[in-house]
């Protein structure tokens, strides 16, 4: 078999573990006789798999009867638009906190619905995040809106704000589960799984039951979070295999000791990297601030673009693909998600080492 290093921000590498799994299980699965995909999202198989990978986020989260999951689909670019048509009220507005372009789009689309107010900004670079005393919350916002992790530009909150009595709500498309923090502070995280947690075509939403009760229902129903709470996200047919996908990855998460594991794992490639970047100032450049530095999407620059894209080239001849920034920023960016083996961050950096050397 030859996998590869796979550095893409998303779709991104999934554990080993939860891929041979599927195949495994591909044709013949559950004693079925056919696979998840052919089956029924009413059979009771489906359903173990499905509440499985439910129970299985709350544990980890360390959540219990006062929050849901659920599963939608349209990814976290629909999210930007149901959470302003549920949460905000005739003549209400949002709050959100603008690190980048995800956040400005999940702005965007509020405004296209009700009225959204910019709390604090960390541009016109968005090389790290505002601090807690930066965001100036209005106290009668429907909710405040932060990105977690700015997947583009490689910064990441690493104290959430405090938003008082105003409801906190979260896109944690490219770092949910990569660490324990405090879910229950939230009233809403969603992400898109194909990051950190599955294949691209499940969105995982978290809520806070007593907020959910507040969500406007006078929607199409699809948009509504309340329709897909109270049919436990099987209103209509699930994207079941990406479901299917997302337990497999969860139970591998949990078999690894949960998210204390993670955060060391992560932590330990993380540094890694960076180490590697800092330490050789004359070739190699992070743009991001030291306290804002991503551990999911670490971005970097070289002295020229044409070392770039040579960089970019060279790496992929050895296996380490997908490290090419985004292209509305250019540069380097590696992504290193949860999935991302301590192995293939050692590959990285002994590559980044011998590229300098040789070019520098
Ligand atoms: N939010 C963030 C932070 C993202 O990184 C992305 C995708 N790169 C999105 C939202 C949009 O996600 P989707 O493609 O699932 O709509």
């Amino acid at each position: 078999m030859a996998r590869i290093w796979n550095f893409y921000a998303g779709p991104a590498t999934l554990p080993l573990a939860a891929l041979v799994r599927a195949r495994d299980e591909l044709v013949e699965w559950a004693g079925t006789g056919m696979s998840v995909m052919e089956t029924s999202h009413r059979s009771k198989e489906y359903e173990e798999v499905h509440r499985g990978a439910m129970s299985l986020i709350k544990e980890l989260l360390g959540l219990g009867d006062e929050h849901e999951v659920l599963f939608v689909q349209g990814g976290a670019s629909l999210q930007f638009a149901m959470l302003p048509m549920n949460f905000v009220p005739p003549g209400g507005s949002a709050d959100y906190v603008i690190t980048g372009s995800w956040a400005k789009k999940a702005l965007d689309e509020a405004k296209l619905i009700a009225a959204g107010r910019v709390a604090a900004t960390a541009g016109p670079d968005f090389t790290r995040v505002p601090s807690r005393a930066e965001i100036e919350v209005d106290p009668n916002a429907a909710y405040l809106h932060v990105t977690s992790n700015n997947t583009i530009k490689g910064t990441q909150f690493h104290h959430f704000p405090d938003p008082g009595n105003v409801p906190l709500v979260a896109d944690m498309s490219s770092d949910f589960l990569w660490r324990p923090f405090d879910a229950g502070r939230f009233d809403l995280i969603y992400a898109g799984a194909q990051k950190n947690v599955g294949p691209a075509g499940v969105t995982i939403v978290v809520i806070r039951k007593s907020w959910l009760e507040r969500a406007n229902t006078a929607i199409p129903s699809m948009l509504a979070y309340r329709t897909h709470a109270d049919n436990d996200s099987l209103y209509n047919t699930p994207p079941s295999f990406s479901i299917y996908m997302v337990r497999n990855v969860l139970q591998w998460l949990k078999e690894l000791g949960g998210l204390s594991a993670m955060e060391q794992r992560n932590r330990a490639k993380g540094d890694l990297l960076y180490a590697a970047i800092d330490g050789r100032p004359d070739f190699y450049r992070c743009p991001v601030e030291v306290a804002s530095r991503s551990y999911m999407n670490v971005v970097f620059r070289l002295p020229t673009e044409q070392l770039e894209a040579k960089f970019v080239a060279d790496a992929e001849a050895r296996g380490l693909v997908g490290l090419k920034g985004h292209r509305s920023v250019g540069g380097c960016r590696a992504s290193i998600y949860n999935a991302m083996e301590p192995a293939g961050v050692e590959a990285l950096v002994g590559f980044m080492e011998e590229f300098a050397r040789s070019q520098g």
